[in-house]
């Protein structure tokens, strides 16, 4: 699968395109990047992963509450919706993850696509060692989202954005004309009343206005809400809360100080927009 993917690859120093052979992915320049032996490549290009890099416990813990299932409704969703997209596009479709994690999300998709071919991208190394098993049409690639992609321009059919930083002019370039940015954020009333209840933060009402801001270049076409029911255990609860994006600024002692007070039910919502993007404006 490497192989094919390799093809829409391109090397993150010189940009030129890469070949996999002898265990690694190579440019004509000779720059080199090891496969793992666990299945994935980090295209980093030398510079250093940032602090922010999800640790081995943060990405084991996110893992077990997404194989719980809490968010099978949201998978399957998502899968639904790239599956739609992709019904009129070429064979063997690419669909691009940018901000992987553990690669739940592209698994789910690729399972509802089965032309589909798929690249996971993250930051974090351990994210990408789980990402790389995901799917067996998906690569797995350690990668800054916030850099330049080491991605070939206009070759992707559809990207996913889930919970995860965006990068609205690389999107642009690696997306194929008529090509989908499929975006996940969390609606007003995500996790309500267990955040109120808690004294967290609720979903920012600027989001909105942010991520439009964030994405120069793309034009809505679809906004979908998505929100299903969730009985969480404290730990899952202390989990979700640390989850997404950094909507949540809490301390995580005094969290679980007030966690320990309730019971070992919770009951909460789950509340998301799956937002379908197109290049133009
Ligand atoms: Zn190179």
């Amino acid at each position: 699968m490497l192989a094919d993917i390799a093809g829409h690859l391109r090397c993150p120093v010189c940009r030129g395109p890469v070949r996999l052979g002898e265990g690694a992915l190579r440019c004509e320049r000779g720059h080199s990047f090891d496969v793992a032996r666990q299945g994935y490549v980090s295209l980093l290009a030398g510079s250093r992963p940032p602090g922010t890099a999800d640790t081995p416990a943060m990405v084991a813990a996110r893992a077990a509450f997404l194989a719980a299932g809490h968010y099978a409704p949201l998978a399957r969703a998502l899968a639904g919706a790239v599956a739609g997209l992709l019904r009129d596009a070429p064979p063997y479709p690419l669909v691009v993850d940018a901000g992987t994690g553990t690669g739940y999300y592209l698994g789910a998709v690729l399972d509802a696509a089965p032309q589909a071919i798929g690249m996971a991208f993250d930051i974090s190394k351990h994210a990408v060692r789980r990402a790389a098993r995901a799917h067996e049409r998906a690569g797995a690639f350690v990668a800054d989202v916030w850099r330049p992609l080491p991605v070939a321009d206009a070759v992707a059919d559809v990207i996913l954005n889930v919970f995860a930083p965006r990068n609205g002019p690389e999107f642009r370039r690696i997306l194929r004309p008529g090509g989908a940015l499929m975006v996940v954020t969390p609606a007003p009333g995500h996790l309500s009343p267990l955040v109120e209840e808690l004294g967290l933060l609720s979903v920012d009402p600027d989001k909105d206005r942010r991520l439009a801001a964030g994405l120069e270049g793309f034009t809505l076409e679809s906004r979908r809400e998505v929100g299903f029911d969730l009985l969480l255990t404290r730990e899952d609860a202390l989990l979700v809360t640390g989850m997404g994006p950094s909507a949540w600024h809490a301390d995580m002692s005094q969290l679980k100080e007030r966690l320990a007070q309730y019971p070992d039910q919770l009951k909460t919502r789950a509340n998301f927009y799956l937002s379908s993007f197109k290049a133009g404006s």
